[in-house]
C-alpha cells in the first residue's frame, strides 16, 4: 500500500512530498492543475521571512525570534497562536539549506522591494523556478506526481484517513497531507461568506483572485462537514488593493498598486477613508483590500503626484495621468469639485518634515481625519496620476486547527494519519492581517513538519521503508 498521499501540488505539498520521501516513504502527489499551471498560489510567490540572528548569504544585519514574533503579533492584532507562530518563526531561520539541497536558489532582494533586505529572502526566479525546482527533486527522488487530479473527497474512519476520492478512483494510503490551499478561488463561497452589504451591494462580487483558480476548498468543506475543527474567520483573507483592471484570476504580483503610502487613496464619494501612512507598506498592503471591499461599490482610487514617481514598483497597467487634479478626478469618473476639496484639506494638513521613505518619518497630517501619520507631501505637482482599485483576495484564513504537529483534529482529538499544511491551516496563526512574506514560512514550515509525522504514522501501521 502506498505510504504517503499528498494532496495539492504547491509549495506546502512539495515540503510535505519531500521530507516523507526523504524519511524512506513512498509518497504519490495529487496535484488538481494541469502540469503547466502546477505550483498553485507558490508559483506567484516571490520571497520568505526568515528570522536570523546575523547577516547571511542574501539577508542584512539580524531579524530575531523576538523582533519577527512582535511583528505578527502586532499585523494580527494577537489574534494568532503563540507556540505555533514560534515554531514557524524558528523553522524560518534553518530550513534555507534544505531548501537549497532541493535546488531552490535565492537572491538579494530587488530595488523597489522597499525595506524587505533584511527581513525577506527572494527566490531566484521567483516562485516559479521554486516550485519546479521542488518537482525536479521529488521526481528525483521517486514522489510519483499525478497531474488534473481534483480530490472530490476524503474516507475517514472515525478521524482515521482511510483513501481519497478522485473523479471516481478511491485511493488508499496509510496517511495524507492535505495541502490543497484556501477557498479564494470558489467565488459561491466568498460571496456566501461575505454576503450583503447595507447598502445591497455583494462585496465578492468585485474581487479578483491573485492566484491560482484551482483552490476550490473542496476538501476543506469536506472536512467540516465530516466535523474536523476549524479556525479562523471565513472573511478573512490576505486581500491586496489591486488594479481594477487585473483578470479574475492568476493576475499575481504585477496588478498590486504600491503607491498607496506615496499619496493618498479615496473613494467613489472622493473622501479618503483610512491613514495612507500608517506604517511601512510590507506590513500594511495587505490591508488595503478589505478596506477597499468596505467602501461603496468596493473600489477605490490612490493618487499620487510627480514627487512619488520612481519611488514604487510601477504596476503592469499604466495610470490615469492628468495635469490637473480637475482633470484626474473626470478621468477616474469622480465628482471633479469634491476630489479636489479632499485634496486640498489634506494638502493644509500636510507638515513636512524630513521626508524619507525608508523609515517611519515626521511628515504626517494635522488636524484631519482620518490622519496621514508617516510620508504626508502635498499632492502638488503635476503631472497627477491615479489608479482605479479593487479588492484582490489571495488567500483566505478559514482552515483546520491543528497543533504543532499538523494532526486535523476531531473534537480536540489528533487523527493519527492525517494532516494539514499550508494555507489550508495558515489561519491558526493569521487569524487577521499579514506580513510579506510569511505565506511561504508557513507553508514550508509546517509543510514539512506534515511530512515528516505522515511518514511516521505510515511507519507506525506497518509501512517498511525505502531510503530514497
Ligand atoms: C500573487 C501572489 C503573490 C504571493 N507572494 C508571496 C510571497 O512573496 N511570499 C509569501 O510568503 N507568500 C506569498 N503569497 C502567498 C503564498 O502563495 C501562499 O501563502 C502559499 O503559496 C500557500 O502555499 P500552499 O501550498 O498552501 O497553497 P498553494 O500554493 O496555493 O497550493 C495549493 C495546491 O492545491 C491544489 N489543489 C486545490 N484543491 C485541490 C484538490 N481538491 N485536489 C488536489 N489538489 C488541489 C492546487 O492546484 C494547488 O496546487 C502570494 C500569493 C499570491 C497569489
Amino acid at each position: 500500500m502506498l505510504d504517503v498521499l499528498v494532496i495539492g501540488g504547491g509549495n506546502a505539498a512539495l515540503c510535505a512530498a519531500l521530507m516523507a520521501r526523504e524519511a524512506g516513504a513512498s509518497v504519490l502527489v495529487l496535484e488538481a492543475a494541469p502540469r503547466a499551471w502546477r505550483g498553485g498560489n507558490s508559483g506567484h510567490t516571490r520571497n520568505l521571512r526568515c528570522m536570523h540572528d546575523a547577516p547571511q548569504d542574501v539577508l542584512t544585519d539580524a531579524y530575531p525570534e523576538e523582533e519577527f514574533w512582535q511583528d505578527l503579533l502586532k499585523v494580527t492584532g494577537g489574534q494568532t497562536n503563540e507556540p505555533m507562530a514560534r515554531l514557524a518563526i524558528r523553522h524560518s531561520s534553518n530550513c534555507r539549506g534544505w531548501m537549497h539541497k532541493h535546488g531552490v536558489r535565492f537572491q538579494p532582494s530587488l530595488s523597489g522591494t522597499l525595506h524587505l533586505s533584511r527581513t525577506n529572502a527572494f527566490f531566484m526566479g521567483g516562485g516559479k523556478a521554486l516550485m519546479n525546482a521542488y518537482y525536479r527533486s521529488a521526481e528525483r527522488l521517486g514522489v510519483k506526481i499525478r497531474y488534473e487530479t481534483p480530490v472530490d473527497r476524503l474516507e475517514l474512519d472515525r478521524g482515521r484517513f482511510v483513501a481519497a476520492h478522485a473523479g471516481g478512483e478511491r485511493i488508499e494510503a496509510r496517511a495524507c497531507v492535505v495541502a490543497s490551499g484556501g477557498f479564494e478561488s470558489n467565488l459561491d463561497w466568498m460571496r456566501e461568506a461575505w454576503g450583503q452589504n447595507e447598502a445591497g451591494q455583494w462585496p465578492a462580487d468585485q474581487f479578483a483572485i491573485r492566484g491560482t483558480r484551482f483552490n476550490m476548498g473542496v476538501l476543506l468543506k469536506d472536512l467540516i462537514a465530516q466535523g474536523a475543527d476549524t479556525v479562523g474567520d471565513p472573511t478573512q483573507s490576505h486581500c491586496v488593493a489591486i488594479d481594477a483592471r487585473a483578470p479574475l484570476y492568476d493576475g499575481g504580483i504585477c496588478t498590486r498598486v504600491d503607491c498607496v503610502s506615496l499619496g493618498v487613496v479615496v473613494n467613489q464619494n472622493a473622501e479618503r477613508f483610512y491613514d495612507e501612512g500608517e506604517d511601512f507598506w510590507p506590513k500594511r498592503y495587505a490591508i488595503w483590500g478589505r478596506l477597499v471591499a468596505q467602501q461603496p461599490g468596493q473600489v477605490g482610487y490612490s493618487v499620487i503626484d510627480a514627487k512619488a514617481v520612481g519611488r514604487f514598483m510601477p504596476p503592469v497597467f499604466p495610470g490615469e495621468k492628468a495635469d490637473s487634479l480637475e482633470q484626474l478626478a473626470r478621468q477616474l469618473g469622480l465628482d471633479a469639485q469634491a476630489f479636489v476639496k479632499t485634496i486640498r484639506d489634506y494638502n493644509a494638513a500636510c507638515r513636512e518634515g524630513t521626508f524619507d521613505h525608508a523609515v517611519l518619518d515626521d511628515c504626517h497630517t494635522e488636524g484631519l481625519s482620518p490622519a496621514k501619520t508617516h510620508w504626508a507631501r502635498p499632492i502638488d505637482t503635476a503631472p497627477y496620476y491615479g489608479y482605479a482599485l479593487k479588492p484582490g483576495i489571495t488567500f483566505t484564513y478559514l482552515g483546520m486547527k491543528v497543533h504543532e504537529d499538523t494532526a486535523v483534529r476531531f473534537g480536540g482529538q489528533p487523527s493519527p494519519n492525517l494532516f494539514a499544511a499550508g494555507e489550508i491551516m495558515a489561519g491558526n496563526v493569521l487569524g487577521k492581517g499579514y506580513t510579506a512574506g510569511v505565506g511561504m514560512t508557513i507553508g514550508t514550515a509546517f509543510g514539512r513538519i506534515a511530512g515528516v509525522e505522515s511518514a511516521r504514522a505510515a511507519m507506525k501501521s506497518g509501512a517498511t521503508f525505502a531510503p530514497a
